[in-house]
């Protein structure tokens, strides 16, 4: 097949009047010229792009070209915190998850679709019971879902009663911890993932750490012995200083909490981050959308709405001014937008995580970049995030020009995953 378009964005790179070819899965050809209108012509060799090149990529020579008009080419995109059991419509954890295992399985599938449709091909799922994610992860695999790729990290490693406790991850001495990590790697985590306070789990307290030093220092050593990447969700400032310390390589929120719940920044820590190399991840959006969803409800006059949206409102508003020092200080950030949880759905979550940096002042190419090869460079997957000779042919086609305002991600109507067709633009039907 060959793709056809006026643009292609590819980590930075733009190409006009672009064209790539895809088989098996993969792109094979990537034509088009480049800014200084020079012709750009790279192929697998051997591929039969490869022997032909452009010219002989035609109709008549047997290729399905499928013409995207004035669409502009990008990589899929890649949300690196979500949960896809979750239903992402305002559900607390108990009554999420308070349902069989079979009913879980069919959500997840429905939320790896709806990513898909959004323009998300490869979705890193940090929190979910190993008996439903794993048959899930297969059956993407086999190609038995229409769903965004899932690279899983299972059921997170929580103290007993901690935060997402029900997802099955619950242990507590420097023992129990590297068992449940080596089991955990064996059911088939791509990345380890760690409960380091409590958080919106009944019972749990987000702003104290709940392991000690050593035992982050066990999980960290045993997830490396395998090559595993290690993430860790933390709303306080001690926790995410150890987690620092025991070569994490993300924090998760990293809200900067004190024992007694006030928010106040640390320089100290940020600057440890930055020397350990350690990514943050802040997902901005699930903060916003509390005090957006408080908002709308003190409008329709909703007892205690009006008390909660000014709270909210004051709380986003520290978390952005941490958040805009820690870029500013040069922190690296990892793009996710914990779709599932709270009122984050599938559909937009990614998008709107996107919007919230720009509002802080990230430039729209580096947003985008973050969102693909940065992604894919933390996952170690050279495969994913460009559209380059090799890499799996994760395409989308976009009326827009996303790296000049990220907001034109929402004009995607065209999806592509491992090399077939998932969403058309209405007129192309029939492709
Ligand atoms: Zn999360």
């Amino acid at each position: 097949m060959v793709l056809r378009a006026a643009t292609l964005w590819s980590d930075g790179r733009l190409l006009e009047g672009a064209a790539v070819a895809v088989e098996d899965g993969k792109v094979t050809g990537v034509f088009g010229r480049d800014s200084e209108g020079d012709l750009a012509s790279e192929v697998v060799s051997g591929s039969r792009a490869g022997k032909v090149g452009l010219e002989g990529m035609t109709e008549a020579d047997g290729w399905a070209v499928v013409d995207l008009g004035p669409r502009s080419l990008l990589p899929g995109l890649i949300d690196c915190h979500v949960h896809t059991v979750f239903p992402g419509d305002g559900s607390v954890l108990h009554d999420a998850l308070g349902v069989a295992d079979s009913e879980l399985l069919l959500r997840a599938a429905e939320n790896g679709r709806r990513a898909l449709r959004a323009g998300v091909t490869t979705v890193v799922d940090v929190g979910a019971p190993p008996q439903v994610i794993f048959p899930l992860v297969r059956a993407v695999e086999e190609g038995v879902l229409h769903s965004a790729r899932i690279i899983p990290a299972g059921p997170p490693v929580t103290i007993t009663g901690g935060h997402c406790w029900p997802m099955g991850g619950e242990a507590d001495s420097k023992e129990d911890v590297v068992t449940l990590v080596r089991r955990t790697m064996r059911d088939g985590a791509a990345l380890i993932k760690v409960m380091g306070t409590g958080g919106g789990t009944p019972g749990t307290n987000s702003f104290l750490p709940v392991y000690p030093q050593e035992t982050l220092e066990a999980i960290v050593a045993e997830a490396r012995r395998l090559g595993r990447r290690t993430l860790i969700h933390s709303g306080a400032t001690l926790a995410t200083r150890s987690a620092v310390r025991a070569g994490f390589d993300v924090i998760f929120h990293g809200h900067f909490h004190r024992g007694d719940g006030s928010l106040v920044y640390d320089r100290g820590v940020v600057a440890e981050m930055i020397e350990a190399g350690t990514h943050l991840n802040p997902t901005l959006w699930v903060n916003r959308v509390v005090r957006e969803v408080a908002e709308r409800e003190a409008r329709e006059g909703v007892s205690g709405a009006q008390k909660r949206s000014e709270i909210q409102r004051a709380k986003y508003r520290g978390q952005t001014e941490n958040v805009s020092r820690m870029l500013e200080a040069g922190v690296s950030m990892l793009m996710g937008s914990d779709s599932g949880w709270g009122h984050v759905d599938f559909s937009e979550g990614l998008i709107r995580e996107m919007e919230c940096f720009s509002e802080l002042g990230s430039a729209d190419g580096d947003l985008l970049r973050l969102a693909t090869r940065g992604a894919a460079e933390f996952l170690e997957r050279e495969d994913l995030g460009v559209i380059f000779p090799g890499a799996a042919a994760d395409i989308l086609g976009v009326c827009g020009k996303p790296w000049e305002g990220i907001s034109d991600l929402r004009k995607t109507d065209f999806v592509m995953t491992r090399g077939e067709i998932f969403t058309t633009p209405v007129g192309m039907l029939g492709v």
